[in-house]
């Protein structure tokens, strides 16, 4: 069975799904994406995430061409076009078809892309085991040259840290800032806890503000866990108790080695433990 994928007002066969080679998306990155993700049939957190789509659209002026309700259809008609109960969104809106040239004005009809597809997670192992991750040479783009909390079609940046870390034999890569302060990994915030408080970069290290990240600071509060956003630095990490990243994708996954630096007692800590349980109950709890 050919996937459907919804574009700009229907579901039509994978195949058929086709952008422009002029589309602006393709040519230089100019567009914005989501991530999201559907647990027993409820989509987690969906006007969050269309929230953050929309701010993304609205810092690039692009112009979403539908509407926030037409979109939130497009995502539930298309897990269940393809029969997807616990399933994987991507969201993409491009600036539309133009000339070979930057200037968005000269596009016309934005598209607006909307797939679904099955999850795949990390290995189990990884999960139970914890990660070893490496800091990447390539810093996180400086907000001054274009802001992290903007989820753009150009993904370089990250991609270049990916290739870094996995050069180094690990899935994810630590990515500093323009001063050093560590920023985020390649497509997962991250958390450490240091004297039993939980700990992670405030949005402007220059960082996405992850959706994970925000339900796992909410989820912190409410279990009693002293938990605040902090300047971090990798000695911060490296001599933390617990480290762990959160991520659409990732959920709540645990780190024990960052640079060769054994994280705690190099197994998953409780804390660590505790949020990535109650993560798992949140996202089947909360109505779509
Ligand atoms: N940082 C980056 C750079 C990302 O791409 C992602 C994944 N979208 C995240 C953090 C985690 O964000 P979220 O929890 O909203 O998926």
């Amino acid at each position: 069975m050919p996937r459907l994928i919804f574009m700009n007002d229907r579901l039509v066969p994978e195949d058929e799904a086709r952008v422009s080679v002029f589309d602006h998306g393709l040519l230089y990155g100019d567009g914005v994406f989501e991530g999201l993700r559907s647990y027993s049939g409820k989509v987690f957190r969906l006007a969050a995430h269309l929230d953050r789509l929309w701010e993304s659209a609205q810092a690039i002026r692009l112009e979403i061409p539908i509407s926030k309700e037409a979109m939130s259809k497009a995502v539930v008609d298309t897990l269940a076009a393809n029969n997807l109960v616990d399933g994987y969104v991507r969201l993409v809106v491009t600036r539309g078809a133009g000339g070979l040239g930057l200037d968005p004005g000269r596009t016309s009809n934005p598209q607006v892309i909307v797939i679904a597809d099955t999850i795949s997670l990390y290995p189990a192992e990884f999960y139970e085991k914890g990660l070893r991750i490496v800091t990447a040479a390539t810093q996180r783009i400086s907000p001054a040259a274009l802001s992290p909390r903007i989820k753009s079609l150009n993904y370089l940046n990250n991609i270049m840290a990916k290739v870094e870390g996995l050069q180094a034999g690990c899935v994810e890569a630590l990515m500093l800032n323009h001063k050093g302060e560590v920023a985020e990994c390649t497509g997962d915030n991250v958390f450490c806890v240091r004297s039993g408080t939980l700990l992670t970069p405030p949005t402007d290290a220059g960082i996405l503000e992850g959706i994970t990240r925000n339900a796992v600071l909410e989820l912190a509060h409410a279990a009693g866990i002293p938990a605040r956003e902090a300047v971090l630095t990798r000695h911060d990490l490296y001599t933390a108790c617990e480290c762990f990243l959160t991520g659409t994708a990732a959920e709540v996954i645990p780190v024990v080695e960052i640079d060769g630096r054994r994280i705690g007692n190099g197994a998953p800590g409780p804390i660590t433990r505790s949020l990535k349980d109650a993560f798992h109950k949140l996202v089947r709890s909360e109505q779509a």
